[in-house]
């Protein structure tokens, strides 16, 4: 894999000059949706969706029909559209549907333009003789966009460079690459590409690696991104829905400028920080937008997007012991913990700051939700001194939930499928160490505290829990870390047998404040962080 040059992915030179000279207004890309259907009338149907959705144009997939008869389908569609439209006949050597004669194929496609298209899509390997046969009768608004798909991978940039200079020697209008991700850095190759190039160009990264090339293309210069009328009814791999794009990504609002943040993980997909950061730097006026990032090595992830772009992110699973090992610079408390979930990257000099803001949400809920159970006010000191606090896990929240309770003066018990990581947390913090089977059976008193940090119980595996449900009636108060679902199975469980009970929304809420004071430099807020996560 290339060394990817920090400084060129950036979106700096990121505007474009239109074909007289002037420059484009600060987010041209267009929000294309692809239109796949077995008939025609479907096809009109969903057009008439695409154009509700607020959509720039469709594309529509000819190689998805049944009983396809050109030029009355055709002249149908076009007629019909109310929007500008996009025609791709892919066949089955391109990754399409159509498995028929070629030169019928390109006849369509022909037909398509002069009935009146706004753009057609043709094949890179058919370019050259499609665009030649079509020369002086191009009608003045219609272009050709060539295509290139690559389902395995996405090449160096030297070769992507190369694609690009072949695609423009066919006299393709439009320039579409089309790239799967094996790793996330690979996207960084496309911006690469598409922020440096003279031509209007389309660069897509195909894959759930590959979705911020779908959303930052607004910030790296990309001619449209797809944007499906339903999630998982998709033309390629990875496409975000339109609502998405327009209403979670906020997509018209981002340029050049918008700096990039986003959620560390692997999984990441559940996570719910892009809803509530987005809509918060919406109503702060907040130049930002905030990304999922499905990361395999944070370590190459960090070094590949080093630009001042990227300017924070946040940790979750399985990266926030490695996030301490890549910043420059790691605040006392999160080096104590042992765990970063929060990384500000400083915009002077790029230089990584780490911090963990896990502790303070999830502590603090818990400490409310015993001085409501015993009627005690927040006067008499924190409710969690002498209790004894069982934690189970030892990852990242782990390390943080154990670490805050010793803070407030508990006496704290780690308990952790790896025994020897239990063990060696409970060296650290000063406390005492279980396996997880002898979990169950520890109850030296009763009143005890208990917080899940672990990722037992959390979607899809909703009926999992860390604990027997007759184990829970010696805890006065049970946490999970888990928020998706709001209420897991432990905390139901733990309900049912008289223990209050403390969700990890809470934790997710209070962690999330701080944080976006960091990423923003502006004043959390906080109603807002609530009405959000009540809708889940
Ligand atoms: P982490 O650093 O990867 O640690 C995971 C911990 O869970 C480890 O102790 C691991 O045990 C244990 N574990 C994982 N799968 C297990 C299984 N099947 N059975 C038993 N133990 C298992 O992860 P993390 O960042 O601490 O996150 C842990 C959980 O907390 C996740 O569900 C995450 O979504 C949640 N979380 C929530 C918030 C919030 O704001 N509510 C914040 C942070 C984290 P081993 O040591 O044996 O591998």
């Amino acid at each position: 894999m290339d060394t990817v040059n920090p400084l060129l992915v950036s979106s700096a030179s990121g505007l474009k000059m239109d074909v007289n000279g002037g420059e484009m207004s600060k987010n041209p890309t267009l929000i294309c949706a692809p239109i796949m259907a077995d008939s025609i009338d479907k096809m009109v149907t969903l057009m008439a969706k695409a154009k509700a959705s607020t959509a720039d144009l469709v594309e529509i997939r000819l190689d998805s029909l049944n009983n396809f008869n050109p030029f009355e389908d055709l002249n149908v569609l076009i007629k019909q559209c109310p929007l500008p439209t996009l025609f791709t006949y892919r066949p089955v050597w391109e990754g399409g549907q159509y498995g028929g004669d070629e030169k019928k194929r390109l006849d369509v496609l022909r037909l398509a333009m002069e009935l009146g298209a706004d753009y057609i899509d043709v094949e890179l390997k058919v370019a050259h003789e499609f665009i030649k046969s079509i020369g002086g009768k191009k009608p003045e608004k219609f272009q050709v966009i060539v295509s290139s798909h690559n389902y395995q991978s996405t090449p160096s940039v030297e070769e992507l460079g190369n694609l690009v200079v072949k695609i423009q020697s066919t006299g393709a209008d439009i320039v579409k690459i089309a790239t799967t991700a094996i790793d996330i850095t690979d996207v960084a190759r496309i911006f690469q590409i598409t922020v440096h190039s003279q031509v209007p160009i389309i660069g897509l990264v195909m894959g759930e690696r590959g979705l911020i090339s779908r959303i930052l293309c607004t910030k790296f210069g990309g001619y449209l991104t797809f944007g499906t009328l339903e999630a998982g009814v998709v033309s390629a791999p990875g496409q975000p829905t339109i609502n998405d794009l327009l209403n979670l990504y906020n997509f018209r609002q981002l340029g050049p400028d918008t700096k990039v943040y986003g959620i560390i993980g692997k999984p990441v997909g559940h996570s719910k920080s892009p809803v509530l950061y987005n809509e918060a730097f919406k109503s702060a006026g907040f130049n930002g937008v905030f990304v999922h990032l499905l990361v395999d090595d944070l370590e190459m992830f960090l070094r590949t997007y080093s630009s001042t772009d990227f300017a924070g992110f946040s940790c979750t699973i399985p990266h926030k012991e490695t996030a301490v090992k890549c910043c420059d610079e790691v605040d006392p408390v999160a080096k104590s913990i042992g765990a970063v979930n929060c990384i500000i990257r400083r915009q002077s000099d790029g230089k990584l700051f780490g911090y963990n803001t896990d502790y303070i949400g999830a502590i603090s809920a818990i400490e409310d939700g015993l001085q409501a159970r015993y009627n005690m006010s927040s006067a008499a000191g924190s409710p969690l001194a002498g209790k004894l606090f069982v934690v189970i896990g030892a990852g990242g929240a782990g390390k943080a939930l154990a670490y805050g309770a010793k803070q407030k003066g508990a006496r704290v018990v780690i308990a952790n499928r790896t025994y020897e990581r239990a063990r060696e947390l409970a060296n650290v913090i000063g406390g005492d160490a279980l396996s997880l089977d002898d979990l169950a059976r520890f109850h030296p008193e009763d009143g005890m505290i208990l917080a899940n940090t672990t990722s037992i119980g959390m979607q899809p595996n909703i009926d999992q829990t860390p604990m027997p449900k007759d184990a829970l009636k010696h805890y006065s108060l049970v946490f999970d870390a888990v928020y998706t679902p709001k209420i897991t199975r432990l905390l139901r469980e733990a309900e049912e047998t008289g223990a209050t009970i403390v969700s990890g929304l809470e934790m997710f809420i209070g962690q999330a404040y701080e944080q976006f004071e960091r990423f923003t430099g502006l004043p959390a807020p906080k109603e807002q962080f609530r009405r959000t996560m009540s809708k889940y």
